[in-house]
């Protein structure tokens, strides 16, 4: 039977999460805080909701994607309080979030008989429209089995990393790696040209060779070289996940001196790129320039 499916928060993701799940032949209730998000979903065919547990009442399985843990925990909360568990829920989290929310989460769920699988995603909003992101998730294996059908259509890779929690783990990993891969990359190119190399040219050489990311690979030359910075990820959200990153690292006693530095490198002061914009101009590469030596 198909499943049918919820989701809260229609941003950047969220929309285009449940425009592929629409167009993949689940039907899809919907929420957001946003009154033009919902006028949007409205007309792509989406059946919106008053409340979230509206839209929780109504699916056998329910994705959010909101910008905050607080955010993904009060949804649930308010779920719980309106009596919208009464039958069995999945909820796939798709925020990057916190792995300590997500496991009181799926354990206060649990407990209920439903299933919490924190699944944050990698593919930006483009992925999300094509159902073609990666997905990496932490839970119970069950859960998984169950959710397959929604996570097929979201994503092109499903990785079961671990337990609860551990899909956030993952991602914040990851987002660390990209912070830093956006101004080592930054301050390449801003060396080539200095020094005289077209920053284009220095970008094609590192593209076949070991300096390379999906940074250099696909942002730079979409966002940054093209000069539209207009990838749909703000500069706010990279910063929260930078933020959680070295809180990660503080809870494990893990020493971090290069993340703390690039951290420090993307704050709002450092950086002149304020939290709305997109994070795409962290990367510009325009030359920095200081007092040459001679020799
Ligand atoms: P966004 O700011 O574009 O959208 C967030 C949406 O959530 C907005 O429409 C907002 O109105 C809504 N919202 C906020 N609080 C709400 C609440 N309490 N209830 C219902 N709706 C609420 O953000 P986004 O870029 O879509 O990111 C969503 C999540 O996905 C974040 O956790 C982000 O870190 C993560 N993420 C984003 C990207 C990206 O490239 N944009 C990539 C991977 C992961």
């Amino acid at each position: 039977m198909t499943q049918s499916v919820g989701v809260i928060g229609l941003g950047a993701m969220g929309m285009g999460m449940a425009r592929s799940l629409l167009a993949k032949g689940f039907s899809v209730a919907a929420f957001d805080l946003a009154p033009q998000a919902m006028a949007g979903a409205a007309e792509a065919g989406i059946v919106t909701h008053e409340t979230p547990a509206g839209v929780i009442e109504a699916s056998d399985v329910i994705v959010l994607s909101l910008p905050l843990a607080s955010h993904v925990k009060a949804t649930i909360e308010a779920g719980l309080a309106a009596d919208a568990f009464r039958a069995p829920k999945i909820i796939v989290d798709t925020s990057t979030s916190e792995a300590s929310v997500s496991r009181e989460l799926a354990a206060k769920l649990a407990d209920l008989g439903h299933g919490f699988l924190d699944a944050p995603v990698s593919g930006g909003p483009q992925g999300a429209a094509s159902g073609s992101l990666s997905v990496m998730l932490g839970g119970d294996a069950q859960w998984v089995a169950q959710a397959k059908p929604v996570l097929d259509a979201l994503a092109s890779r499903v990785i079961h990393v671990g337990p609860s929690g551990s899909g956030n783990i993952a991602k914040l990993v990851n987002n660390m790696l990209v912070a830093c891969h956006m101004l080592t990359t930054a301050e390449g190119l801003r060396l080539a040209k200095a020094s005289g190399l077209p920053a284009e040219d220095a970008l094609s050489v590192i593209n076949s060779a070991t300096g390379r990311s999906a940074l250099s690979e696909i942002h730079f030359p979409n966002w940054v070289m093209s000069g539209s910075f207009d990838s749909g990820f703000s500069a706010g959200l990279m910063r929260k996940d930078v933020r959680l990153a070295l809180e990660l690292a503080q809870e494990s006693g893990c020493a971090m001196p290069v993340s703390e530095l690039v951290a420090s490198l993307w704050t709002e002061e450092s950086s002149g790129v304020s939290d709305n914009q997109d994070f795409m101009l962290l990367g510009r590469v325009e030359a920095v320039t200081k007092e040459k030596t001679n020799g």
